[in-house]
């Protein structure tokens, strides 16, 4: 793996066909300065966009590109630092671009993201017959396959030459200690060779159960500076065993980071993700 700094602030939806990811931003749901934790992945001719928070069409629009050239998306669940810029995809889309975007989303949660976030304000723009839009008039949805014999929830798609397995997590509320009793969310493993866990509490086994499987190259983890809560802290996540803490890289990070770099370099994680940088997997 290398780490590529974006050139010129454009950011490029293609590559020579490697794996490569690049976080639009790598702050917290609050961040002030760095557009919360959206992931891009991008191989050859195809692009997968994880998750598209309320501060990345500003971040997509300083790296040069227009949100109606994001063509594919996946979604991991519904705080607004994830799907706050749906809306704005969905209204461009539609109106603008006349073509609708790709969406990698099993049946349950496209009930949960619709009726709960996304229809109060895309699905009255228009009445046909008494009918307001749907869900399929707003994405072209690409169904994943279930894969039942995982140890968690776990569902497949491949978007172009991209192949992702999302899996259930637990990230809210702060008490069930098992993902069945967590509200849906879900991490995402990208070509079995990286592992994002998007928003979770530190949950031991959801890092076990894909290392067993698959001994990810690198592993995306959700990290805040102190215990508690919804997300993970550095001092849980601290008690990993080191050759899994040499490859963790730490993402969805609060503003007052530098105070905590040190401690990151002492407990050996590979350090803190970095934001408008490519990973390139060769
Ligand atoms: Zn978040
Ligand atoms: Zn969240």
């Amino acid at each position: 793996m290398r780490v590529r700094k974006l050139k010129n602030k454009t950011l490029s939806l293609t590559n020579d066909g490697r794996l490569s990811v690049f976080f639009l931003g790598v702050g917290s749901a609050f961040s002030k300065r760095h557009y919360q934790t959206n992931l891009l992945v991008i191989k050859g001719e195809d692009h997968l966009m994880i998750d598209f928070g309320s501060k990345a069409p500003q971040a997509l629009f300083e790296l040069g590109l227009s949100v109606t050239d994001l063509r594919n998306f996946l979604i991991t669940h519904s705080h607004a630092d994830h799907i706050g810029g749906l809306e704005e995809i969905m209204l461009t889309n539609r109106y603008v671009r006349r073509e609708k975007p790709n969406i990698v989303i099993n049946t349950t949660y496209q009930s949960i993201l619709w009726d709960m976030s996304l229809r109060g304000g895309s699905a009255f723009n228009e009445e046909h017959g008494g009918e307001v839009l749907t869900f399929s008039d707003m994405w072209e949805v690409i169904r994943p396959t279930w894969l039942e014999s995982y140890p968690r929830e776990t569902h497949e798609a491949n978007v172009g030459s991209i192949n992702v397995k999302f899996f259930r997590t637990m990230h809210i509320p702060d008490w069930p200690d098992n993902w069945q009793s967590s509200f849906w969310s879900c991490g995402v493993l990208i070509d079995d060779r990286v592992m994002y866990t998007c928003d979770t509490r530190f949950d031991t086994d959801l890092v076990f159960s894909f290392e067993n499987l698959f001994e990810p190259e690198m592993i995306f983890h959700d990290a805040q500076f102190y215990n508690g809560g919804v997300h993970a802290g550095i001092d849980e996540l601290n008690t990993f065993p080191a050759d899994i803490k040499k490859k963790m890289v730490l993402v969805h990070y609060g503003d007052n980071w530098e105070d905590y770099e040190e401690k990151i370099k002492e407990y050996g994680f590979k350090g803190l993700g970095q934001e408008w940088s490519y990973y390139d997997f060769d």
